[in-house]
């Protein structure tokens, strides 16, 4: 029989997360306060973040020790599993070998638990009792309710309230792991009843929640706001993925030509990719190529513009330097809702920007047919955000067909679609859109920011 998966044992899982932060090419540019527009002090953050978190965000340390209690909660469900993609491979008629890191073995079901657990353990070491978050579909506020559990902490999410009443199942999966869930916009904060006032049928959206969840953790002193993407200690804690990668690999003797992932706030394609791209920005592997995939109807990076904008719509967020499709725009209804982001991580929009990491977009339901055909051949059923690094990762394998090419392709299936099944009928039934997004639109929305180079 051929290997079809790579494992590691517990005990070789890495011991340390990597920061990309002292390998990229040119400095980040700092996050600014929107009144003053002068840079935020790490006391400003402290309202809502734990000191270490903090410390992490703009540490120039390469290498941060993983504290002994995350390793252990890490341990009941990685490292995972490395598999080798053959049957696809047979199916395409590609030349090329497919490698994937499969993340969907984790509690909830996707990555997120990696940094969750990471930011309650840090909140907890500070004296924080509760958590607040925001949640759209539910995988962010899944992935914390379990952490928040493992270390007593409470929980309070603000979960999009057309999300709330659609998709229900994770909603009970946080209520199991003792959360606390309103639909946003909710009374509890000033900013959702101003809204609720104006418009009591609001349908909500990621924006309003993050402006609500942070809100609520700048009042009370033993409360915090935590964030699933998109930050520089979130990208930090992802790496544990693309650490495990490579060891994986070197087993086998080998190393990818191309690395693909898909990018929503950046996370789980900073994951996989940032420890590889250490090898490539020191000269190692100069001709690694690294490809974020994005949906076309929220295309961040392929058709984004780089400037300072904020992270929500009420503008609690400080203003970042990122590639971004402007705060107030609202990404089409599309079944990959945690790829629906207005903004791209920092990190990653830095490397995009230096032409470090190429993107490509892709409609949804190309990428619901790439899904089909990876389930045909592995028998995962992948999240729809994950399928999108699929459609990538077939893309170029069919390239290396024409080419004759055998090239190494690895990519991310960031999360399994057992919870989006709505999503999968939907695609059977033929309702699946394609949504045009023309460039009148992306224009519009770029053009209220303010102009800070
Ligand atoms: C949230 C999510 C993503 C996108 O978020 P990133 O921060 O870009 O990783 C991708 N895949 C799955 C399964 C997710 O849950």
């Amino acid at each position: 029989m051929r290997e079809n998966v790579i494992h590691l044992s517990t005990k070789e899982m890495p011991r340390q997360y990597y920061n990309i932060l002292p390998d990229l090419p040119s400095p980040l540019q700092p996050p600014l306060n929107p009144q003053t527009k002068e840079p935020v002090s790490p006391e400003d953050l402290l309202a809502i973040f734990p000191m270490e978190l903090i410390e992490q965000e703009m540490s120039p340390q390469r290498f941060i020790d993983i504290p002994e209690e995350i390793l252990e909660i890490y341990s009941l469900s990685r490292p995972t599993p490395l598999y080798r993609a053959y049957r696809l491979e047979e199916l395409l008629g590609t030349p090329a070998k497919i490698y994937y890191k499969y993340e969907g073995v984790n509690p909830a079901g996707s990555h997120k638990t990696n940094t969750a657990i990471a930011q309650a353990y840090y909140n907890k070491r500070a004296g924080i009792k509760r958590i607040t978050t925001e949640t759209g579909a539910g995988q962010w506020g899944s992935a914390l309710s379990i952490a928040t559990q493992h270390f007593g902490l409470k929980l309070q999410v603000f979960m999009v309230k057309v999300s709330f009443h659609q998709k229900p199942y994770r909603k009970t999966l946080m209520q199991m792991h003792g959360a606390e869930v309103v639909p946003s916009p909710s009374n509890l904060t000033q900013s959702g009843r101003a809204i609720l006032e104006q418009e009591p049928d609001s349908p909500g959206s990621l924006g309003i929640a993050i402006s609500e969840a942070i809100e609520l953790a700048v009042q009370d002193r033993e409360t915090n706001y935590s964030l699933g993407s998109v930050l520089n200690h979130v990208m930090l804690h992802q790496t544990i993925i693309g650490q495990e990668a490579k060891k994986q690999l070197e087993k086998v003797g080998d190393y990818p030509d191309i690395i693909i992932a898909s990018a929503g706030g950046g996370s789980n394609f900073a994951g996989l990719s940032f420890p590889f791209i250490y090898d490539k920005l020191r000269g190692d592997k100069k001709d690694l190529r690294v490809i974020a995939i994005e949906p076309a109807s929220c295309p961040t990076l392929t058709k984004g513009k780089y400037l300072y904008d904020l992270g929500d719509v009420a503008g609690y967020t400080p203003l970042i330097k990122m590639f971004t499709l402007g705060h107030s725009f609202v990404p089409p209804s599309i079944h990959a809702g945690g790829l629906r982001y207005h903004g791209m991580a920092p990190t990653v929009s830095k490397l995009y920007d230096e032409k470090v990491i190429e993107a490509q977009s892709f409609h949804q339901i190309e990428v619901f047919d790439a899904a089909r055909d990876f389930l045909k051949a592995e028998g995962i059923l992948p999240a729809p955000e994950s399928a999108h690094a699929i459609k990538g990762a077939i893309s170029e394998a069919l390239k290396c067909k024409e080419t004759g090419e055998a090239k190494t392709i690895l990519f991310n299936l960031s999360g399994h679609g057992f919870l989006d099944l709505g999503a999968y009928e939907s695609y059977i039934n033929n309702k699946l859109e394609d949504y045009q997004l023309p460039e009148e639109t992306i224009l519009h929305y770029l053009a209220d920011l303010p102009d800070i180079q």
